[in-house]
């Protein structure tokens, strides 16, 4: 039974197929048909210091602001202090490129922006934080091979499937993260890696062992077991083989529960046939 996460079970299964070779026979489309939530993540950092925002449920509410777009609303505890450095100003554009200079224009012209935000205090406390999720498809391709950032190990590889890209600017996004300032008193923010580095952020990394008829269209069939290797199950987040546009803990779970519902129980006859 397999369900390392999306990262870590990629990660096993490309190193038994490709490395140790001892399941040579995985299928070609091992990696192929990551997803994402088509998400963009923007936050409110609250302007009263004294605000504590982190007492109750990690996310109490949520709202469909149009038929692609799911938002709900986040907290952070105390260990997420660190995002903040992640996070500046919300700048809109459409084309990456002006995008970024647009938002290192807005850090060089009133750099309290960006730096009153690092150095506010309590900052997890004060922040509210919206995923912003739509179930657009998109797809990433991830490979597994030596990286000169990994210091030339191996590791997982992701590359963008042209035409496919998942989203790094939701102008829905900004919108809310907006009107949420305006309404709560805050400054709206974008992740930086977004709005500057035009990289996709996702807290749901979905897919790479995609359901299939066959090992020429998946990674495993729908009862979870993998083309090739019917004793092993994929039973994670990898095996997720849409974009749900919703934060995927329950399907994930829902999914599993099901596969093991179809392993026949040890007093039955039939058991690992
Ligand atoms: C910051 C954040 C907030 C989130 N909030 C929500 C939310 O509010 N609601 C929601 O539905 N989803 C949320 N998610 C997404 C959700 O957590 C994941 O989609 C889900 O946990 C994935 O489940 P999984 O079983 O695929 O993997 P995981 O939950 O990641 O479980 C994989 C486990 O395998 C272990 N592992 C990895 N490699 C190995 C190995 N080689 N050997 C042994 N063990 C290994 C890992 O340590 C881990 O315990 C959030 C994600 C993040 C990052």
């Amino acid at each position: 039974m397999l369900a390392a996460g999306v990262l870590g079970t990629l990660e096993l299964l490309f190193h038994c197929r490709d490395v140790a070779k001892t399941l040579p026979a995985i299928s070609s489309e091992l990696g192929k048909k990551v997803r994402t939530n088509s998400e963009a993540i923007v936050g409110v950092l609250n302007d009263d210091p004294d605000l504590d925002l982190t007492h109750g449920t990690a996310i109490s509410s949520h709202f469909y602001p149009d038929e692609h777009t799911h938002i709900t609303q986040n907290r952070f505890p105390n260990g997420y202090n660190f995002m903040k450095f992640f996070t500046g100003p919300l700048v809109d554009h459409p084309t990456p490129a002006i995008r970024s200079l647009k938002t290192l224009w807005a850090i060089f012209a009133h750099p309290s922006q960006l730096f009153g935000n690092w150095a506010a205090r309590n900052w997890n406390r004060r922040v509210t934080v919206l995923t912003v999720m739509q179930h657009l498809d998109n797809q990433i391709s991830f490979k597994y091979g030596r990286k000169a950032s990994f210091l030339f190990r191996r590791g997982i590889k992701s590359a963008a499937v042209k035409g496919k890209s998942a989203p790094t600017f939701l102008p829905v996004a900004n919108r809310a993260a907006r009107a949420l300032a305006e309404v709560s008193g805050g400054r709206p923010l974008n992740i930086l890696t977004e709005s500057i580095g035009n990289t996709a952020t996702t807290a749901h990394i979905l897919g790479g062992c995609a359901m299939g008829a066959s090992a020429q269209t998946g990674v495993i069939n729908t009862r979870h077991e993998l083309f090739g290797y019917s004793e092993i199950y994929i039973t994670d987040g990898a095996a997720v083989s849409a974009n749900i546009g919703a934060n995927p803990s329950l399907t994930i779970t829902a999914l599993a529960e099901r596969a093991m519902s179809l392993i026949p129980g040890k007093n039955e006859n039939n058991f690992f046939k």
